[in-house]
C-alpha cells in the first residue's frame, strides 16, 4: 500500500537524517521533495499547498530539541502533521455509545464495496461482542439484496429479510423494530448507489436517515478513484453530514491521494480501511500508525495487536508445554506455520517491522517468499504423522518418496529437516519464556 508515496519520503528523510545542520535552504529543499511527492500521490494540491507551508513554519521556528538532530526534527514534524492531516491519533472509533439498537449507515456510489464493507463491519463488530443485523435496502441494482444475504451466510451474522418491492425507508424503520423485539444490538444499513450523486438517491437516503436516527452515516469510498472520493465525499456529506469514512481497497495500488487529503477536505475522519475482498480484510485507521509506515519506521502495534489475535490460547499453551518437554516436532511446525498465516500475507507483515519493508525491497530473493513457505508445507503434508512427530527415522527411501510427494526434491527435504534440527535447538533456549514469550520481548 502506498509503496510509490512511501519510497519518496523514505529517500527525502534519508538524506535529512544526516543533516548535522539545518539551514532554510536544505529544508526548502527538502520540503519540495514531499510537496512532489504527495501530489504525484494524487494528494488534493490544496491539502499539499497548505501542508508544506505549514511544516515549513514549524521547521523554521521551533527550537533544536537536544535529543533529536535538526534532520529528524523536521522528520518528527513532518511525521506530526500528516498525522494531524488525517484527523489525529484519537477521534476514528465508531460511535455505539447510544441505547441499542444502533444504526449504522453505509452509503457511497455503486461499486465502492458498500455490500462487501457491511459484511466485513458486521464481522469486526461480533469480534467487539456486538450483535448485528445486516439489513439490504438497495432495492435498485439487481441481485444486492441476495449479494448481502449470501455474505451474511457465510459470516453466519443474521440478515434482515427484505424484497425489491419494499420501500427502502420502510426497510431501514422495519429493521429497526426487528432489532429491538429481537436483541440485536447494531444495525448495519446496506443502502443503495449509483454510479454518480443524484437527487434522487440522496433524498432518499436522507428519508432513511431521518427514519432511523443513525448513530453513524459512514461513506464508503474506493481508494482506487483518489481524488475522485474526495469530490464525492464532499457531495455526500453536505447533504448527509457523514460522520466517517471506510476506505476500501487499499489493498491495490491505490496511491494514497484518498486518505491522506479526505480528511482535510471533508472534515470526516476515516474510521477503517478495506484491505482486500475477504471478510475480515478491514482495519480500524490509525493515522498515526500509516505515518509511521509511509515513513519507514514500521507500524509494531498492528503487528502485535494482529498476533494477539491471532493466537489460539489453548494452542498457545500446549505448544509451550510441549516445547517444555522438549517435543516440538514437524506436526507443530506446521501449525506453527498456520498460525502465522492468518496474520496476512509474508509481505504485509514483514512491512509492520521497522526497516524491514525496505530490507525485503533490496534483497528480493534472498527472503523466505510465499512461495517457498508453500513447498515447505506440501513435503510435511507428504510425511506420515509418525515422522512428523520424529523426524529422526525419515531415512533415504522416505525422503525420495517424500520428494515425490509434494514435488519437491530430496535436496529440499534434506534442508528442511537441517533447517528444522537447527530450529530446534534454538527452541530450547526459549523453553524458558511463557507462551507469549516472544510477543512480550516485542513490547506486546
Ligand atoms: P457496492 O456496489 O458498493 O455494494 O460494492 P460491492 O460490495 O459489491 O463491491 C464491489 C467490488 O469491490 C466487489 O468485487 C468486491 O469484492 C470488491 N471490494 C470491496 N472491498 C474491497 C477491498 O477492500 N479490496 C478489494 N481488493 N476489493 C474490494
Amino acid at each position: 500500500m502506498f509503496d510509490t508515496l512511501s519510497d519518496k519520503l523514505e529517500s527525502v528523510f534519508k538524506k535529512l537524517r544526516g543533516q548535522g545542520v539545518m539551514t532554510e535552504d536544505n529544508i526548502k529543499d527538502a520540503l519540495r521533495e514531499v510537496r512532489l511527492a504527495l501530489l504525484e500521490a494524487d494528494v488534493n494540491f490544496r491539502v499539499v499547498k497548505e501542508f508544506v507551508e505549514k511544516v515549513r513554519e514549524k521547521a523554521v521556528g521551533t527550537e533544536v530539541l537536544h535529543s533529536l538532530s535538526p534532520g529528524q526534527q523536521v522528520i518528527r514534524i513532518v511525521h506530526d502533521e500528516l498525522v494531524a492531516l488525517m484527523g489525529g491519533a484519537g477521534n476514528n472509533e465508531l460511535d455505539l455509545a447510544a441505547k441499542p439498537p444502533v444504526a449504522l449507515m453505509l452509503v457511497g456510489l455503486q461499486g465502492a464495496g458498500k455490500t462487501t464493507t457491511c459484511g466485513k463491519l458486521g464481522n469486526w463488530l461480533r469480534k467487539q461482542k456486538r450483535r448485528p443485523l445486516l439489513v439490504p435496502a438497495d432495492v435498485y441494482r439487481p441481485a444486492a439484496i441476495e449479494q448481502l444475504k449470501t455474505v451474511g451466510r457465510q459470516l453466519n451474522i443474521e440478515v434482515f429479510d427484505s424484497n425489491p418491492g419494499q420501500n427502502p425507508v420502510d426497510i431501514a424503520a422495519g429493521a429497526l423494530r426487528f432489532a429491538e423485539l429481537n436483541g440485536y444490538d447494531t444495525v448495519l444499513l446496506d443502502t443503495a448507489g449509483r454510479h454518480q450523486i443524484d437527487d434522487f438517491l440522496m433524498g432518499e437516503l436522507e428519508r432513511i436517515k431521518a427514519a432511523t436516527s443513525p448513530r453513524e452515516i459512514l461513506f464508503v469510498a474506493d481508494a482506487m478513484t483518489g481524488q475522485e472520493a474526495v469530490t464525492v465525499a464532499g457531495g455526500f456529506h453536505e447533504r448527509l453530514g457523514l460522520t466517517g469514512v471506510i476506505l476500501s481497497k487499499l489493498d491495490g495500488d491505490a496511491k494514497g491521494g484518498a486518505a491522506l487529503s479526505i480528511k482535510a477536505v471533508t472534515g470526516t475522519p476515516v474510521k477503517f480501511v478495506g484491505l482486500g475482498e475477504k471478510l475480515d480484510a478491514l482495519e480500524p485507521f490509525h493515522p498515526d500508525r500509516l505515518v509511521s509506515r509511509l515513513l519507514g519506521m514500521g507500524d509494531v502495534l498492528t503487528l502485535v495487536e494482529k498476533a494477539h489475535a491471532a493466537i489460539d490460547e489453548k494452542q498457545a499453551e500446549r505448544l509451550h508445554q510441549k516445547l517444555k518437554k522438549n517435543q516440538f516436532d514437524l506436526e507443530d511446525f506446521l501449525e506453527q506455520m498456520q498460525q502465522i498465516k492468518k496474520l496476512g500475507s509474508l509481505e504485509s507483515i514483514m512491512g509492520m517491522i521497522p526497516g524491514m519493508g525496505k530490507m525485503m525491497k533490496e534483497m528480493k530473493g534472498a527472503q523466505p517468499s510465499e512461495k517457498e513457505m508453500k513447498r515447505i508445507e506440501a513435503i510435511i503434508r507428504s510425511m506420515t504423522p509418525a515422522e512428523r512427530a520424529d523426524h529422526g527415522i525419515i531415512n533415504g527411501s522416505r525422503r525420495l518418496r517424500i520428494a515425490k510427494g509434494s514435488g519437491t526434491t530430496v535436496q529440499e527435504i534434506n534442508l528442511l529437516l537441517k533447517r528444522f534440527t537447527e530450529a530446534q535447538k534454538m527452541m530450547k533456549q526459549f523453553q524458558k519464556m511463557g507462551p507469549k514469550g516472544l510477543l512480550k520481548g516485542m513490547g506486546g
